[in-house]
């Protein structure tokens, strides 16, 4: 079963919180997915921890700097409070193997597959990664949930189509097309195993 003390769901953001349109960088740019509000709320209320765990390879990139970034982080938080949910932590990793900007080229280990940034999540936050979840659009969501060793993996495609999910994808736990759905199946799957 899935222990309720130090747990937290992790998010990837582009294609579970919002709409992937690449490289998101500004507040009006970002577009909320449907169901997305209340779907936080009902996992925060049952007493997960909600923490955003991205990639931002468009900072090594030079597409946006790290204070737009950090700009849009805060409009997000500020959206969020405003439907009463409080985000633990947003994550992000800036780097690049090789990146354009060499201030940001290095071989990291946050960089989704690699689990960095639910390791220091667990630290920061006293989380137990074994009870932990993940949630993501991609591929290397499922691999840094694998990686880090938590309790379930969650993968969202938009629509789900089986024959789009790759043989060669990493497994995931449950597949589903929204984080409303994502949140749903959790629930469920979280008192069915309690009772
Ligand atoms: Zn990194």
């Amino acid at each position: 079963m899935i222990p309720t003390v130090g747990r937290a769901v992790f998010l990837g953001r582009d294609g579970v919180l919002n709409r992937d349109h690449g490289y998101v960088s500004r507040p009006e740019d970002f577009e909320w997915l449907p169901g997305v509000m209340h779907a936080l709320r009902a996992l925060q209320r049952a007493g997960w921890g909600l923490v955003v765990v991205t990639n931002q390879g468009g900072i090594a990139r030079g597409l946006y700097g790290p204070a737009e970034y950090a700009n849009l982080t805060a409009w997000m938080h500020s959206e969020l409070a405003q439907h009463g949910i409080a985000l633990d932590e947003v994550y992000h990793c800036p780097h690049l193997t090789d990146a354009p900007l060499a201030a940001w080229r290095r071989h990291c280990d946050c960089r989704k597959p690699a689990p960095g940034l639910l390791r220091r999540a667990a630290r920061d936050l006293s989380l137990d990664l074994a009870s932990c979840v993940i949630v993501g659009a991609k591929p290397c969501d499922i691999q840094a949930g694998h990686a880090a060793g938590v309790a379930a993996c969650v993968r969202i495609t938009d629509p789900v189509d089986p024959a789009a999910i790759a043989a060669a994808d990493p497994p995931a736990d449950y597949t589903c097309a929204s984080l409303a759905e994502a949140a749903r199946w959790l629930l469920e799957h979280e008192q069915t195993r309690s009772a």
